[in-house]
């Protein structure tokens, strides 16, 4: 077996190789430090730099405007379906929400908690297959929401926003965009909060990117637990308390990838064309089938399924030997998913789809 193989994981996921060869080094030796990473103070002059370096190249990457607050938390993205209702859902108030997926789906009942949902719109009915167009959205009346929820791209069942949702004039634009970050440029002064889990496209679990526009944050409840209030977490510039220092680092340093690696255009530009070998072999054979609508097609997780069900966990297994792990698709569709983050190699994609004709020659 190769020390490294081709990893479709849906997140975690494969990280940039250049980001986990530093991280070696600097695990053992930060900036000459004689300490390395996880042993520095979050309040010392190393982390001072890790975290200012983090921030800065995020804004470069992006083009974020200084009205926008970068801000680092934990507890998931699972943590910000509750933290957003509880800071921005006001009494009296309702919140839109586009219900496009599982993640979506839990956003909703977590922000139940707390006040009025309206959905939006949703594509429950049909299993998350397609993402459902602008004039079948009925978002709340009057531009009066307190905010619109949005999904960027659903991990589980393999759909994407290709722009924004068209909402009212005034109302915030929410995003969770946990699974297509920084996949592609991003025009973030079309929202008010973007939010997403680092474990795909920016690093490693338990650490949560926060691009809050500040006006936003102004209407923000002031009454809440510390932890729990994005205000306080601003005001303290995500240090209230001891962050996931390890983990800013690490997303810092994959911004620094993106960086060299051209930014978000060229990134953009990559992952279409991964996206694009693989679905175009989906639809050159009758051997396989996509599952979502083509328009919807997401270009990070690809699910797919064999005509013959009987035979994918023999593909999921021969797969694996081959070399192609983290196949098997999530249990409610069934199936396959490859997923193809920004740091998956288009060299991958390519044999992967060698093994696929391959596998369909021995098993029509
Ligand atoms: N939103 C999306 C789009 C996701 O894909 C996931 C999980 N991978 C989550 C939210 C939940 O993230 P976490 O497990 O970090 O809470």
């Amino acid at each position: 077996m190769p020390d490294r193989i081709f990893n479709f994981s849906a997140g975690p996921g494969v990280m940039p190789e250049p980001v986990l060869k530093q991280a070696q080094h600097d695990l053992w030796n930060l900036f000459d430090t004689g300490i390395g990473i996880c042993e520095h103070s979050h309040r010392g002059k190393a982390f001072d730099r890790v975290l200012a370096e983090a921030e800065q190249d995020c804004r470069d990457l992006a083009g974020i405007p200084k009205n926008y607050h970068i801000l680092f938390v934990q507890g998931g993205a699972s943590l910000q379906f509750a933290m957003l209702p509880m800071n921005f859902l006001h009494e009296g108030k309702t919140a839109d929400y586009l219900n496009t997926g599982e993640w979506a789906r839990r956003a909703v009942k977590e922000a139940q908690r707390f006040g009025k949902v309206n959905e939006a719109a949703s594509s429950e009915a049909k299993n998350y297959t397609y993402i459902p167009a602008e004039n079948e959205r009925k978002y709340t009346r009057g531009g009066d929401a307190a905010y619109c929820h949005f999904t960027s791209n659903n991990t589980i069942f393999g759909t994407q926003f290709t722009e924004e949702p068209r909402i009212p004039s005034g109302v915030p634009l929410v995003c969770d965009a946990s699974s297509d970050i920084f996949s592609k440029p991003i025009d973030v002064t079309k929202y008010a909060f973007i939010y997403a889990g680092a474990q795909k496209n920016l690093g490693p679990s338990g650490i949560v990117l926060l691009i809050v526009r500040d006006d936003f944050l102004q209407t923000a409840r002031e009454d809440l637990t510390p932890m729990l209030s994005y205000k306080v977490h601003a005001k303290d510039g995500s240090r209230h308390n001891t962050p996931n220092t390890f983990g800013i680092y690490l997303v810092g340093q994959t911004f620094k990838w993106l960086k060299s690696f051209g930014g978000l255009r060229a990134m953009s530009e990559h992952n279409a064309r991964k996206a694009k070998i693989l679905y175009d072999h989906l639809d050159s054979t009758d051997f396989f089938r996509g599952t979502v609508e083509p328009k919807d097609r997401s270009q990070m997780n690809v699910t797919f399924r064999c005509r013959n069900e009987a035979l994918e966990d023999t593909f999921v297994k021969e797969a694996t030997a081959a070399g192609f792990d983290g196949l098997k698709g999530h249990r409610s569709v069934g199936g396959m998913r490859a997923s193809m983050y920004n740091a998956f190699p288009i060299d991958g994609v390519r044999q992967f789809v060698e093994f696929m004709k391959n596998f369909e020659r021995t098993h029509r």
